[in-house]
């Protein structure tokens, strides 16, 4: 406990510090800030207890677990392209950012119901096992409606020509990462000590939280998010139906399918295949057909843009699987006398977004004020080039010792440098997104966004994979996979930074307007 009040504490004063900073920031911000913080809150709470439920609490198998935690962790970064599109179209983001958030509130609400603890050799009850999967289904589709669509609204905060989007996005990160620090610690410190289920009511009072903030807040966004044609909501199209109505059975429909799916990882697999073909293709064809030249050349630098996201989680989330087993295995993890558990080093990335956070929102203002600013494709470049060295910097520790385990220190500095990579590419790449589609497109934009994140964490798993294989004499081959992916990303970040200006050119920032 004093552990977690320290951490708390410091975490208080890295929080205070980026919510004084963001002042200069439009009141909107404030929040978004705090519905996504505690949103995040409520996702990671939750996701930290997720896979000692299954396994400790249903006796599900190893293998079995990591599936379903496969399966739902893909799922939650599929369904935003669906919430994205619905919002464009039809709800506008705001409208359906409350669907969401109440979504999430009954999935979580709906975790905490976890019937009796499984004795060993028996099989979790039907009804409990359903119940849960059910959670997980409302969670799945809440995350679509609010996630890409909350971030879609920051946009919204902004003329196309403010200079604090950028930093605008980055406090907003700040937010995301708050959430999760502060889950993670709280909803897995109760989940674990007094009982899953008060894990998961924590999670759910989070975003009951998050709902009520973003309603009260509404004032606050002056119109950002409302939709874009008020009449086609009311439109009865089928049965007498009004288009708000099916879209609620269509949600009816889709939990009902999700809570399905989320049981077969090979379904979902292809799920994710089969809709980024369908995105990429969909936002190409209606590019071309619908949008003027230049706006269509934003839409690809868009979709290139969101491509290098794939390389980049794939390597940037080893953090949670061969990396922190490579922390628990091979580091010397003694810190003042005491050698600290790897899952504790999981919380450094957040910790260092909440400090370091304010401190390049602040940067990239100061250096847009004086014309220095990088453009978009350079920061991406330096993003995933930081996070090669991040790998390299880890190898040439471990092999500097002659034997003996890795140096603490180069945990922290991989983490390090792959935060500040983090922050050169994913906030970055939000404010992107807003910037470059139409107003129209956005929240599919956004969602396709999220979309190459899921597939990034996916491919994430099979690199994990590989680090896992042993050579001919039982040699462990991950510092030789960190060594090609480190020179991967390396290679990747500068070829990106050389060819920054050509996809700055179809950016055409020159020409870029307002719209509503
Ligand atoms: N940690 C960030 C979040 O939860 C990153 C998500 C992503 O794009 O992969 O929003």
């Amino acid at each position: 406990m004093t552990f977690i009040l320290i951490l708390t504490a410091v975490g208080m004063v890295g929080l205070g510090s980026a919510l004084f900073m963001m002042r200069t920031q439009p009141r909107g911000l404030y929040v978004l800030f705090f519905a996504e913080m505690w949103e995040r809150f409520s996702y990671y709470g939750m996701r930290a207890l997720l896979v000692f439920y299954l396994t400790k609490h249903f006796l599900f198998d190893q293998t079995v677990a990591y599936g379903l935690y496969g399966a739902y962790t893909t799922l939650v970064f599929i369904t935003p392209v669906i919430g994205g599109l619905l919002a464009d179209r039809y709800l506008g983001q705001r409208k359906a950012v409350v669907i969401g958030a109440v979504l999430l509130v009954l999935g979580h609400s709906l975790m905490a119901f976890e019937g009796e603890p499984v004795s060993p050799g028996a099989s979790p009850e039907p009804m409990v096992l359903n119940i849960f999967y059910l959670a997980l289904a409302l969670i799945i589709v809440g995350v679509g409606f609010l996630k890409g669509n909350i971030s879609a609204i920051v946009g919204q905060l902004y003329a196309k020509s403010d200079v604090r989007r950028d930093s605008g996005f980055t406090f907003f990160y700040v937010g995301i990462n708050a959430g999760s620090f502060f889950g993670a610690l709280y909803a897995g410190y109760l989940g674990e000590t007094f009982g899953w289920k008060y894990g998961f009511g924590l999670a759910g009072i989070g975003m009951l939280l998050g709902l009520i903030v973003f309603v009260v807040g509404k004032p606050w966004l002056n119109g950002a998010g409302e939709p874009k044609d008020l009449g086609a909501l009311h439109r009865r199209p089928m049965f007498g139906l009004s288009v708000e109505q099916l879209i609620y059975l269509g949600i009816i429909a889709t939990t009902g399918l999700v809570w399905w799916v989320v049981r077969d990882q090979e379904t979902v697999g292809w799920l994710l295949y089969l809709t980024m073909a369908a995105t990429y293709l969909y936002i190409l064809y209606t590019s071309i057909i619908s949008l003027e030249p230049h706006a269509r050349d934003r839409i690809i630098a868009a979709l290139l843009l969101i491509t290098v996201q794939i390389l980049f989680w794939a390597l940037f989330e080893q953090a949670g699987s061969s990396l922190n087993v490579y922390t628990d295995e091979q580091v010397d993890r003694t810190l003042f006398g005491q050698a600290v558990p790897a899952s504790v080093f999981q919380s450094l990335n957040a910790m260092y977004i909440i400090f370091l956070g304010p401190v390049f929102a602040g940067l990239w203002l100061f250096l847009a004020k004086r014309g220095l600013e990088p453009s978009t494709p350079q920061k991406f470049g330096l993003g995933v080039a930081q996070l090669g060295l991040g790998f390299l910097l880890l190898v040439w520790g471990a092999t500097s010792t002659g034997g003996a385990l890795t140096p603490v220190v180069f945990v922290f500095l991989i983490y390090l440098l792959h935060t500040t990579g983090e922050l050169c590419l994913s906030p970055v790449g939000l404010s992107a997104m807003t910037k470059l589609s139409t107003a129209r497109m956005v929240g599919l934009i956004m969602g396709a966004w999220f979309l190459a994140s899921g597939a990034g964490n996916f491919a994430a798993g099979v690199i994990a994979q590989a680090t896992a294989v042993t050579g001919a004499n039982g040699e462990s081959q991950i510092l030789a996979v960190y060594t090609n992916v480190g020179w991967l990303a390396l290679i990747v970040g500068v070829g990106l930074i050389v060819i920054s200006p050509l996809i700055s050119r179809l950016m055409h920032l020159d020409t870029l307007k307002d719209e509503r």
